[in-house]
């Protein structure tokens, strides 16, 4: 039986998805799903085993051995790698550089699908992401693309990383951001694009409330 509605989330690093998709995952009582997550512990496990993007076999095998789970603890999504809490050490500019990397990769992408839509099999579920509408869901009830300039996602970004504690650049923050945009959207498979289907809505000059409202009125108008 279907728990509820399939709401995907899309965009560009920095504008805003993952505190969104949170709060309107809160608001409906959905499940929260962050795919950046998987991928960025694809990652991690890459650089702690040492491997190179480029040799197929030994990232086929570490593919293999590699067993990712999400477990929500009192409302924040802990990720774990083979049963190590990864949570704090995937969110790191140079882990995301990695996530964009490899997230080009086909087998990748394709061990990750199962997972993603496994979570997603009964509905009621808010998934963030860049392939969310297009491969993932492509049935989706509601697809979003949520968009702002880079100036402020590069701001949204250094804020979030000051907040953790991060000792970070602004300019260098800016510029990885500029690098992974342009990885996401030029690679060949599942590429980061606002598309047909999709409601675009540009968060340049809007806060998180307001977005999150925005949301909630058009799922409710349609509902
Ligand atoms: O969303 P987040 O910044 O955590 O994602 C990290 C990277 O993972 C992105 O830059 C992107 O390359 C990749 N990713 C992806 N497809 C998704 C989610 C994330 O390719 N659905």
């Amino acid at each position: 039986m279907k728990r509820g509605l399939i709401i995907t989330v899309d965009g560009p690093a920095g504008a805003g998805k993952s505190t969104v998709s949170k709060m309107l995952a809160q608001l409906l009582s959905y499940i929260y799903l962050d795919t950046g997550a998987l991928y960025r512990a694809v990652a991690y496990k890459f650089l702690i085993d040492n491997t190179a993007p480029d040799d197929e076999k030994a990232l086929s095998e570490l593919l293999m051995r590699m067993s990712i789970s999400l477990k929500n603890k009192h409302g924040t999504l802990n990720v774990f790698v083979n049963g190590e809490n990864v949570t704090d050490k995937i969110r790191n500019e140079k882990i995301g550089l990695l996530a964009s990397r490899i997230s080009a990769i086909a087998l990748v992408r394709a061990s990750l699908l199962s997972i993603q839509r496994n979570v997603g099999k009964r509905g009621g579920i808010v998934a963030e992401g860049r392939d969310m509408g297009t491969v993932v869901f492509p049935d989706a009830d509601y697809k979003f693309y949520l968009e702002a300039s880079v100036d402020v996602r590069a701001r949204r970004r250094y804020n979030e990383l000051c907040m953790r504690g991060s000792n970070v650049d602004y300019d260098e923050v800016e510029r990885d951001l500029i690098v992974r945009d342009r990885q996401d959207r030029e690679r060949e498979i599942a590429p980061l694009k606002a598309f047909d289907g999709a409601t675009i809505i540009d968060s340049t000059h809007m806060t998180i409330s307001e977005v999150v409202e925005k949301m909630m009125s058009l799922i409710g108008v349609r509902k």
